[in-house]
């Protein structure tokens, strides 16, 4: 029986090794050590870069596929859905695992369209099961259930992955590089849009936990605006990030943007310390990558305590205050 591979696509649209593709590939790099098989990385961009590559490989590419264009810009997503089709028709994977960026998004459509493959968006995570099936699991019925799925009668699976979902980390196995590099000329000559003009919006500040290596995340206990306003500067004070529950933006406290959760952001920091949330399994989905996680909660009973690593029985207001005596003042 041929061994079927898991491809990673890379758009490489900023770069090729951005946190993002090096999450997918260790992903598929510990998959790919239960199914025996191999992972190859589909970079499609203008200019390869050695270090780049060589990150690639660290994390747990084995072969490594560089399409390369010097005529079409990385704005088209037709371009990039003819390069990764004529590679899929060739080598034929298992799995195809796709970062939810704006081309990732329509790669998956015109992929699933094409190839009559299952889909399964936004995965939060995938699974082998007993009998060797990959089971995506995924937030469905608006967010009420975690969904496992598994996809019957076709032999090709794709995924779409967001940012931080997974955890990078460096391979412990040998490697067996292979690399290929392809000069690819698109057949598509007619452009998708003409430019009439452009305009610049201000940007949303959005935030951006993988900055920092501790976050602190406010549960309801944390209560009012003042008490929050105090760890915000506390946590500028320490170079430390703030996330928050679900509850603290719905009582408009916090903006969304913070939010860690199934239906907020996932973080995967070195250090997560929570103080007084209660450690809801939507909460929990989204910081299961955290290497060590500190829970301050007054409540001896309270469920964060069973997902966590040091245990603070403790009212979060005598912590605040003695945190802020040792930093700020
Ligand atoms: C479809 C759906 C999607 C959801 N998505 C998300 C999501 O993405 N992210 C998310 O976070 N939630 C999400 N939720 C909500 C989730 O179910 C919980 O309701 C929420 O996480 C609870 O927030 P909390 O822990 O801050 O509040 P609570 O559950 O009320 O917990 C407060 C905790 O604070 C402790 N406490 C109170 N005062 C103090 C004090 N002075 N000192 C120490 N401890 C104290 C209490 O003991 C308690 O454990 C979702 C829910 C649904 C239905």
């Amino acid at each position: 029986m041929v061994t079927k591979n898991i491809l990673v696509i890379n758009d490489c649209s900023k770069q090729c090794d951005d946190e993002h593709a090096l999450q997918l590939i260790s992903k598929a790099h510990d998959l790919s050590i239960q199914m025996a098989c191999r992972v190859e990385v589909l970079c499609f961009g203008i200019n390869e870069c050695a270090d780049e590559m060589n990150r690639l490989y660290e994390y747990g590419a084995d072969s490594i596929y560089f399409y390369k264009n010097t005529s079409v810009g990385l704005t088209d997503y037709r371009h990039f859905a003819e390069v990764v089709s004529t590679h899929i028709n060739k080598q034929m994977p298992e799995l195809v695992l796709i970062p939810t960026s704006t081309m990732g998004k329509s790669l998956s459509s015109i992929l699933s369209n094409r190839f009559g493959a299952g889909l399964t968006a936004d995965c939060i995570d995938i699974q082998l099961s007993e009998k060797q099936e990959l089971i995506f699991i995924r937030a469905a019925m608006s967010d009420t259930v975690l969904a496992k799925i598994v996809c019957i009668n076709c032999e090709l699976k794709l995924g779409t992955v967001k940012p931080n979902v997974f955890k990078s980390k460096k391979r412990t196995t040998a490697r067996q590089e292979i690399y290929e590099k392809i000069d690819f000329e698109t057949r598509i000559n007619t452009p998708l849009y003409t430019v009439l003009s452009t305009r610049q919006y201000a940007q949303k500040c959005s935030v951006d936990f993988n900055r920092y290596s501790t976050i602190f995340c406010l549960g309801r206990g944390v209560k009012d605006q003042q008490n929050i306003d105090r760890f915000f500067a506390l946590a500028e004070k320490m170079q430390v990030g703030i996330a928050v529950t679900r509850t603290l933006v719905e009582e408009n406290l916090v903006d969304k943007e913070y939010q860690v959760g199934q239906s907020g952001k996932s973080i995967s920091p070195k250090i997560y310390v929570s103080f007084g949330l209660s450690g809801a399994s939507q909460h929990i989905v989204g910081i299961k990558n955290a290497d060590v996680i500190v829970a301050v909660n007054h409540d001896k009973n309270a469920p964060i305590f069973d997902f966590s690593d040091i245990v603070v029985e403790e009212d979060l207001n005598l912590i605040l205050a003695e945190m802020e005596a040792r930093f700020i003042q």
